[in-house]
């Protein structure tokens, strides 16, 4: 049996899509707001979260990119707005699969079993290694020889980004567009800032480079050490 948590602020919605699916062979427990679900998706570990995008809390597409740097849960979006540029936001931010309200729980059914199955299957490994360095973009778990690395959500996506490019200058300008999402012209330094932070957290100095190599006025090179 299938856990699911589902995410819906409508209490009467909330109320027949429990029963529907638990005459379904679902278990499902449910939150009214953005902030109780990332708790309960935390806290239960469901196999699935039904989301609704219309919550009085957060946008729905803010919710998604929570849950998906605590959490790789299969997600269903519900929306009562049947506009592309929202399926494709909420499919882009991390959900699997969408439906438009008003959809009858057999819809919803059919749905949750094609998403369990895919999440069934088995994947690919998704790490990416430089020397002692092993980042996993889909458990979102970076490693150096073997021990865990904190790192805050952009932190990791800056090594990811530079881990798949290794031994290539990554020029800031690109960086600024594909892991902070900014036009060219925003301020530079924000790299700089979190180079310095994961260069900490590597245990090395810019004076001393290991895997983090800064080549003045072009960009930055993840290499694994001599
Ligand atoms: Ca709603």
């Amino acid at each position: 049996m299938a856990h699911l948590l589902l995410i819906e602020d409508d209490a009467t919605i909330r109320a027949s899509l429990i029963r529907a699916l638990g005459e379904r062979g679902h278990a499902t427990s449910s939150a009214p707001t953005a902030m109780a679900g990332l708790r309960a998706a935390v806290d239960e570990r469901p196999d699935l979260v039904v989301l609704d995008l219309g919550l009085p809390d957060l946008d729905g597409r803010d919710m998604l990119r929570m849950l998906r740097a605590v959490s790789d849960v299969p997600v269903i979006v519900a929306t009562a707005r049947d506009e592309e540029p929202e399926m494709v936001g909420a499919l882009d931010a991390g959900a699997d699969d969408y439906v438009v309200k008003p959809y009858s729980a057999d819809q919803l059914d059919a749905r949750i079993r094609a998403v369990l199955r895919r999440a069934g299957e088995p994947k690919p490994d998704t790490a990416v290694t430089v020397g002692g360095l092993r980042i996993d973009l889909r458990t979102r778990e970076a490693t150096l020889d073997g021990a865990p690395l904190e790192l805050a959500p952009k932190e990791f996506d800056l090594l990811h980004y530079l881990a798949v490019r290794a031994g290539e200058v990554v020029a800031k300008r690109e960086l600024l567009t594909e892991v902070w999402r900014l036009p060219y012209g925003g301020a530079d330094k924000t790299v700089d800032v979190h180079i310095s932070w994961l260069r900490r957290k590597l245990g090395e100095t810019a004076q001393e480079p290991r895997y983090l190599h800064t080549v003045r006025g072009v960009g930055v090179k993840l290499a694994a050490p001599e």
